[in-house]
């Protein structure tokens, strides 16, 4: 038999169930093709199974025969002719230690592969992200968001705080999104799949190739660790006999404090500091570091900081913390703020300094996997471990530690632990958020970074005063940062700090992704009083003064 391709199209023109059928027909009736399906005319697409040989001027041509437009987006080698081959003697040909996004995505890719596939999960099925991370976080932020602008309308410059809100109402709401979410997008997506079977129990690796769950031992084809991080907390002294928040506690406490002591300004303790703030409760962040969010630029820090100071928290810098005590029902933090000692107290504390890999109990010096200092399992650019059986994927492999970046992980583990595929894990180009209010996002070098790669760097801040879409929505918090190559203009690096920074920073990964110069986003067209036309000022901003511009300058 020939090799076959799958190939998509995108179909422009239908507008009824009648145009579906007359584009499959169409397709059908090319020679090579086995099989053409469009899924409804609203779909705009077509999928077609056909020789190699055929060409995608035929299928095109074939298409705009029939009165529509067509363009072939995606060609590749049939799914099912890529099939994983089947594992002697094994109990699955796949099977997956956790059941979080890095796992999912892997069962997915395992079960299109055609291959059996075995998710273990000890704890809730979903893990981090859907349940205790980003859909409870982000949930409770918008939340708080909306409660704070209702409060302040005109928020900058604003005076007081705003009053607490409904918080257990605002909790259980979240907990129902988090159910259905949880419902819909993984407990329904495994009845999709037959060949995808959930052992439910903790896992431990018990050989080279050899998993016990529940005194059961199981011998998988291939094994894939997938089983996320934990919080981690600094050895403070006390700490651990005062007892603390994590996040995980700290987005389902029944009742709002009067006051919260957080530790650590990352993301994560940058927007649960701003959450707790907004809702009422008086905020002071203690961070370790020269300033808060400390992978990003200074500038976007220092301006940060300034903003949340505006809506009445108090964020320090530098802190050296000593001790931590319980007394009298509150915490007790001992520590040396701009070079005095000071004792800060509240209701309560939550530590929020990073995330480790949970993979301490699971027994993998049995099995030859090898660790990290931080515990984070060590593999090569195909996510192979040491062990040629055992594959990791997500956060057990250490920062970055983002859902986007453990489900892109799984699939591609999965894939060339079942066919050897051989795909590269590369990360190049990865952009990040912190969801506070303004957000941060960034994507490629800081200007430290770049000069630090050799890179003959240049610079340009651009403040959002100078973006007509942040005056008219009367919020001109915020300050874009472009880093380019000297010498060629090529955009490597862009920092945003602004309100919807997470959607701007999108079109800065493509160009950087692309190697696009800073002439490619000047040259593009921008959409007037939007924020996105903020990146393309800010690529002016190399070359002239924006401040001195007409509107919609060009
Ligand atoms: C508060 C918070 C907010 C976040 N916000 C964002 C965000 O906005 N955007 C973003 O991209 N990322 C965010 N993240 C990070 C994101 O949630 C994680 O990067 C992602 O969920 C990791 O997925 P994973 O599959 O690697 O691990 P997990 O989802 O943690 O899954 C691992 C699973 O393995 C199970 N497990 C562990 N050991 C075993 C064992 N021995 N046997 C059986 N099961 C086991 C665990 O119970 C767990 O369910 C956030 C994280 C937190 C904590």
């Amino acid at each position: 038999m020939s090799e076959r391709t799958q190939i998509t199209l995108r179909i422009e023109g239908m507008t009824c169930d009648g145009c579906a059928r007359h584009v499959t027909e169409a397709l059908k009736a090319v020679a090579g093709v086995v099989e053409a399906q469009v899924p409804g005319w609203h779909s705009g697409h077509a999928t077609v199974i056909a020789e190699t040989s055929v060409t995608d001027e035929a299928l095109m041509n074939a298409v705009r025969e029939a009165g529509y437009r067509a363009l072939v987006r995606e060609r590749r080698p049939l799914e099912g002719e890529r099939r994983a081959p089947k594992s002697e003697g094994a109990d699955y040909d796949l099977m997956i230690i956790g059941g979080g996004s890095a796992a999912f995505a892997a069962a997915i890719k395992g079960a299109e592969l055609g291959a059996t596939v075995a998710i273990v999960e000890g704890d809730t099925i979903g893990g981090t992200c859907v349940n205790i991370g980003c859909v409870p976080s982000k949930t409770l932020i918008k939340a708080a968001e909306l409660c704070y602008r209702a409060a302040y309308p005109k928020f900058e410059g604003l005076t007081a705080c705003p009053p607490p809100s409904d918080w257990q109402r605002v909790v259980q709401q979240k907990d129902e999104l988090v159910a259905a979410l949880r419902q819909g997008k993984y407990v329904n997506v495994m009845e999709v799949y037959p060949n995808i079977t959930l052992i439910r129990g903790w896992a431990r690796l018990i050989g080279a190739r050899r998993v016990t769950v529940n005194g059961t031992t199981y011998t998988p084809g291939k094994i894939l660790i997938a089983t996320g991080s934990r919080p981690w907390a600094p050895p403070i002294p006390g700490l651990q006999e005062a007892g603390y928040l994590d996040s995980t506690e700290a987005l389902s406490l029944p009742a709002l404090p009067q006051s919260l002591l957080v530790i650590g300004a990352g993301a994560i303790g940058l927007e649960l500091g701003q959450l707790f703030s907004r809702f009422g409760v008086r905020v002071m962040v203690l961070e370790g570091g020269p300033h808060v969010a400390g992978g990003e630029e200074p500038e976007i820090g220092a301006a940060l900081t300034r903003y949340l100071e505006g809506e009445k928290m108090r964020v320090c810098t530098d802190v050296r913390i000593h001790r931590v005590e319980r007394t009298q029902g509150e915490y007790r933090v001992q520590a040396e703020i701009d070079g005095r000692a000071e004792l800060c107290a509240a209701e309560r504390l939550l530590v929020a300094t990073g995330r480790r890999p949970h993979t301490g109990e699971l027994g993998l010096e049995t099995a030859g996997v090898q660790v990290g200092s931080r515990g984070e399992i060590l593999v090569n650019e195909h996510l192979r471990t040491a062990n040629p059986d055992i594959y990791a994927a997500g956060d057990c492999l250490g920062d970055p530690m983002y859902v986007y970046v453990a489900a892109y992980a799984g699939g591609l583990a999965a894939e060339n632990a079942l066919t050897g595929a051989g795909r590269i894990y590369d990360l190049a180009a990865l952009p990040h958020v912190i969801f506070t209010d303004p957000q941060v996002a960034s994507v490629g070098l800081s200007e430290r970074h770049a000069r630090e790669q050799g890179l003959k760097a240049k610079t340009a801040v651009l403040q959002l005063k100078d973006v007509p879409r942040a005056l008219a929505a009367r919020d001109t918090r915020g300050l874009i940062k472009l880093v380019a190559e000297e010498t060629t203009g090529r955009l490597v690096g862009a920092h945003v700090l602004a309100d919807a920074a997470g959607e701007v920073i999108q079109e800065a990964t493509l160009a950087i992704r692309f190697g696009l110069m800073i002439t490619d986003i000047v040259e593009t067209f921008h959409p007037y009083l939007t924020m996105v036309e903020g990146l393309k000022l800010a690529a002016l901003t190399f070359e002239r003064d924006v401040s001195k511009l007409s509107c919609c300058a060009t």
